[in-house]
């Protein structure tokens, strides 16, 4: 596919999107009010409005490689900013997936330069599980079980950020950890207990007094 496929597309998208709703950009371009922010994986295979059957509008989007949220990456920090203060989202989505490729890299042993601090993150979340996950028999069972304890401990950086939690005693604002299954299309999700998570981390990274 070449990149005027690209432009043909969109000019098949603007007609769709007319024929069923001739206002529809109209009100699009008056401004957005997401329900979701959506922090997710680069992955192609693994679209944010497309699995979760939204429209433009409805989700407000971070993707990055493994969905991770560190707390010096000024990027994702400002999209939670960004979404928690001015957009007023009250659901925070993590969504990591099976077959992570970034997953997968820091189970490995090799030196990939630039993504080495980033891939670090993922492996300090397999040394903070590591006897649950060394228990674990299978490589393709551990993998699938580092890709959700690395989505729970970005559910939690995300928990650290002042401004969850000063929006969560404000008003009714929820982090959510999901999968999605590659292999059947499914959302998971993880059922992470936010507020035994907020209370178990506040005794050391309660920053909102
Ligand atoms: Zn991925």
């Amino acid at each position: 596919m070449n990149t005027n496929a690209i432009f043909e597309n969109n000019k098949n998208w603007i007609a769709q999107k007319l024929s069923k709703d001739p206002e529809f950009f109209t009100k699009l371009a008056k401004g957005q009010s997401p329900e979701f922010l959506y922090i997710g994986c680069s992955d192609s295979r693994v679209t944010a409005e497309e699995v979760m059957g939204l429209e433009p509008g409805q989700v407000f989007v971070h993707r990055n490689i493994a969905n991770m949220v560190p707390n010096t990456d000024l990027s994702s920090m400002s999209v939670i900013n960004y979404a928690v203060n001015q957009l007023k989202v009250n659901h925070i989505i993590v969504c990591g997936h099976y077959g992570c490729g970034g997953i997968l890299a820091a189970m490995q042993q090799a030196d990939l330069g630039i993504l080495n601090p980033w891939l670090r993150s993922i492996r300090d979340v397999y040394r903070i599980h590591k006897a649950e996950l060394n228990a674990i028999v299978s490589d393709e069972e551990k993998y699938k079980r580092l890709t959700e304890l690395n989505v729970q401990e970005q559910c939690i950086n995300v928990i650290k950020t002042a401004e969850v939690q000063k929006a969560s005693n404000e008003r009714n604002l929820r982090v959510h950890g999901w999968v999605f299954d590659l292999e059947s299309g499914k959302l998971i999700d993880l059922k992470i207990d936010f507020y035994t998570i907020l209370k178990g981390i506040t005794e050391i990274y309660k920053i909102d007094s």
